[in-house]
């Protein structure tokens, strides 16, 4: 399989090239070339496998011949056996709504299914090509602790994770400097994420240190993540009773258009998905742009689902470009009224298009308390914010409907990684899985430094001088 870029001025690559190159070269996203799809007799043939072989099968119809069989089963085995589950993904029924838990992985959160691949990933190709990579990268809590679980201990590659000194969850903060792997370097920065994303990228502006150091991403973007995605979309409708796999809704609570995304390709591989609804908090961009057709800028703030607090979604631009009927010229030219004026306008065509495939609803921290309430009431059940959104979402679309609907909501976090917010919902936080309750005794380690790009740089060469990997 071939990949291109959104922006047309990259030459096609390979999946193993696509991988390591993260952002496209001309700075569009890498998308395959063609989508791969599955007759019906094929799609009920995937729902009797287990997680690792449905993986396995649809992720070798993304990779082709780059990876030998063999290799690939290996590498699939590898990433999921750190989860407290075999079937990774369990589907349960709660309140008459089927509840996806994708956060039964190291980090307990959803990010790690893609995580945890592309880690064994990266370290696949590094030793392949006999190359190393330093991976570099801000973040507010999730994805940090996510990519430090998914890389550490690996051979030719280190993670430095900045993070904002005493600003992020006790939990989220346990999650990163407890570990220990020599290849793992914490960085508690003076400042906010912001800081620790202006640092970011003030070294990477840097080409030939970039080069030096030989410095990488840990991208929302890189389109691995976007494949691991898929799956469990595919393993929902393995585990729906029969007569509810036709046409079902899945409800994802969303930030940068990713986990969504790959419901709508996994939609486009033939997988009888009725509609993609995109639950957003009260940074709406992206349910303002599903109910309007206008995608339009407008001021962050902070959520009781800060992991879904983002104004700009980093990978909406896959989307657009096969809104632009896959003309790389027409997409450049949306991106650009976008930036210039903050604004783009589908108009009435396109926006129908996008109404065909999702709907949106704006989840408040109001409703989402009451969301996680109302369920623990009736069930015992206990939601995480930002499931809770989607849970909301799917009740409201079950109000106003009056037929039976199936409908499927992604659990993206497990609710004790937010027991501040549980605790406003219920009057008490949720019990901690070993996996946090451990977090408690551990030691931990991480270096307090300022926010400066060229004090950070020195911390890189001094790590990276000394030999490292
Ligand atoms: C990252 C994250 C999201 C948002 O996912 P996107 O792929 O960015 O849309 C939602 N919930 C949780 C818990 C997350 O960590």
């Amino acid at each position: 399989m071939k990949y291109i870029s959104t922006r047309g001025q990259t030459e096609p690559v390979s999946f193993n090239q696509a991988i390591m190159m993260g952002l496209a070269s001309d700075g569009g996203l890498l998308l395959p070339a063609s989508i791969p799809t599955f007759s019906t007799p094929e799609i009920a043939k995937l729902a009797t496998l287990p997680y690792t072989e449905l993986a396995f099968a649809i992720f070798s119809r993304f990779i082709g011949e780059d990876i030998p069989e063999a290799d690939l089963h290996k590498l699939i085995k590898s990433s999921y056996v750190t989860f407290s589950t075999d079937l990774v993904a369990p589907l349960k029924e709660v309140d008459g709504l089927y509840i996806q838990e994708l956060f039964h992985g190291p980090t307990l959160a959803f990010k790690d299914v893609a995580l945890q691949f592309l880690g064994n990933l990266f370290e696949y190709l590094l030793k392949r090509e006999n190359r190393s990579l330093n991976i570099i990268g801000a973040t507010s809590g999730d994805t940090g602790s996510a990519a430090i679980h998914g890389v550490r201990g690996k051979e030719n590659i280190n993670i430095f994770i900045l993070h904002p000194h005493g600003k992020v969850s006790p939990v989220q903060e346990r999650q990163m400097t407890s570990v220990l792997d020599n290849n793992v370097f914490n960085l508690a920065i003076d400042g906010n994420f912001d800081d620790g994303q202006r640092v970011v990228k003030e070294i990477f502006a840097d080409l030939e240190f970039k080069k030096r150091y030989k410095l990488g991403a840990v991208n929302s973007i890189n389109w691995a993540r976007i494949m691991a995605q898929i799956v469990y979309y595919f393993y929902a409708y393995s585990q729906l009773p029969t007569h509810a796999r036709e046409d079902f809704t899945v409800v994802v609570p969303t930030g940068n258009f990713g986990n969504i995304f790959a419901g709508w390709l996994a939609k486009k591989m033939g997988l009888p998905i009725k509609k993609l609804v995109l639950a957003t908090n009260a940074n709406d961009i992206l349910s303002r742009f599903i109910n309007t057709g206008i995608y339009a800028t407008s001021q962050a703030q902070p959520t009781l689902s800060p992991s879904m607090d983002i104004q700009l979604a980093s990978n909406f631009e896959r989307y657009l470009y096969f809104l632009a009927d896959r003309d790389p010229q027409k997409l450049k030219e949306m991106m650009k009224t976008f930036t210039d004026t903050g604004k783009l306008n589908l108009g009435p065509e396109l926006f129908s298009l996008v109404q065909d495939d999702f709907s949106a609803a704006r989840v408040d921290d109001e409703a989402t308390i009451k969301t996680i309430n109302n369920i623990w009431q009736k069930t015992g059940y206990i939601l995480d914010p930002h499931t809770a959104t989607g849970v909301c979402a799917a009740n409201a679309i079950r109000n106003e409907s009056s037929a039976a609907i199936t409908l499927v909501c992604l659990a993206t976090a497990h609710p004790a990684k937010f027991p501040e917010a549980v605790k406003k919902a219920i009057g008490k936080p949720p019990i901690a899985p070993p996996a946090i309750a451990a977090l408690d005794n551990l030691p931990c380690r991480s270096d307090h430094i300022k926010a400066d790009t060229e004090t950070i740089k020195t911390y890189l060469k001094e790590k990276l001088d000394l030999g490292g990997c």
